[in-house]
């Protein structure tokens, strides 16, 4: 819920606030850059310093009803999920099933479902829009060019996620950052302009050690293709193990540029995301 001042000043710039005032939109459900910048600047200075759980548990009451995690069943995922879980946080936990998932990933769903007994909303692909896709380019289109994989990405992950966030305020991922030089470049805390919500990554500053420590520590289930080399696990067909000394984001869509492995779920780089990091940066 949102604190009487932000309530004044999302006011004064003409927001629209909903009756029940646990949630906030902007007329005409745009938000302006000053008004956005003010949300995630607040929101990132209130959140420094404080714990990956005690990030969770903020937000939880901050977004109430408008909150959701995306997992993809990973270790940071299963991290989240963990903390989400055990603490009865009321924030929404989601997957996108592709369909190209590996059997280790819904054999690690099940586990998760089975631990925690809380449910794990799955969002799968447009059944007509899959049809097309595979009728008139095949199963494998994705190898054979960026936009062919783009489009897959599209059809597949992006639509379902933007069913999955809509009417949402807060996306929590479980980014870090130093899994690649992308990702580096984010803040733990960010506006994500495409979808007009804050997203936040409580893991933001975790290694890899640090993840898999807790991982242990606490007995989370994780995907067993994680000891077999591979550290990002998407889609079966798009990922593999890396290497000794390969980068983290190295096994996803190894055929392609290394500049162009993001799949659009994270992609808010747009003029006006860049324009409120810039001035995070400088705040
Ligand atoms: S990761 Fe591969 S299979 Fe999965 S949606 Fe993207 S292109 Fe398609």
């Amino acid at each position: 819920m949102l604190n009487p001042e932000a309530i004044h000043r999302l006011r004064l710039e003409g927001a629209y606030i909903h009756a029940s005032e646990h949630f906030f939109s902007f007329a005409p459900y745009m938000p302006t850059p000053t008004l956005s910048l003010d949300i995630v600047q607040d929101l990132a200075k209130e959140l420094h310093g404080k714990s990956a759980a005690q990030v969770l548990s903020l937000l939880a009451s901050r977004f109430a009803d408008a909150i959701a995690f995306s997992t993809s069943f990973g270790w940071e995922d299963q991290a989240l999920t963990h903390l989400i879980f055990s603490q009865d946080l009321p924030i929404r936990v989601f997957t996108l099933d592709t369909g190209r998932m590996f059997s280790e990933t819904y054999s690690t769903w099940q586990q998760t479902l089975d631990k925690y007994k809380k449910p794990i909303e799955s969002f799968f692909p447009n059944t007509h829009r899959v049809e097309n896709l595979t009728t008139t380019k095949g199963i494998f289109s994705f190898y054979e060019s960026v936009e062919n994989r783009q489009e897959c990405c599209a059809v597949r992950k992006i639509e379902p996620l933007d069913r999955a966030l809509e009417r949402m305020q807060c996306w929590v991922t479980g980014i870090r950052g130093d899994q690649s030089d992308n990702r580096a470049a984010m803040r733990s805390v960010e506006w994500d302009a495409a979808r007009n919500l804050v997203k936040v990554h409580p893991l933001f500053d975790w290694t890899l050690s640090d993840v898999k420590d807790f991982i242990k520590n606490n007995n989370i289930p994780y995907n067993p293709l994680h000891d077999r080399g591979f550290v990002s696990i998407g889609c079966a067909p798009c990922t593999r193990a890396v290497r000794e000394g390969e980068s983290f984001r190295a096994g996803r869509w190894w055929w392609e540029d290394a500049s162009k492995k993001e799949c659009g779920l994270h992609g808010t780089n747009t003029a006006h995301a860049e324009h409120i990091q810039t001035e995070l940066a400088e705040a």
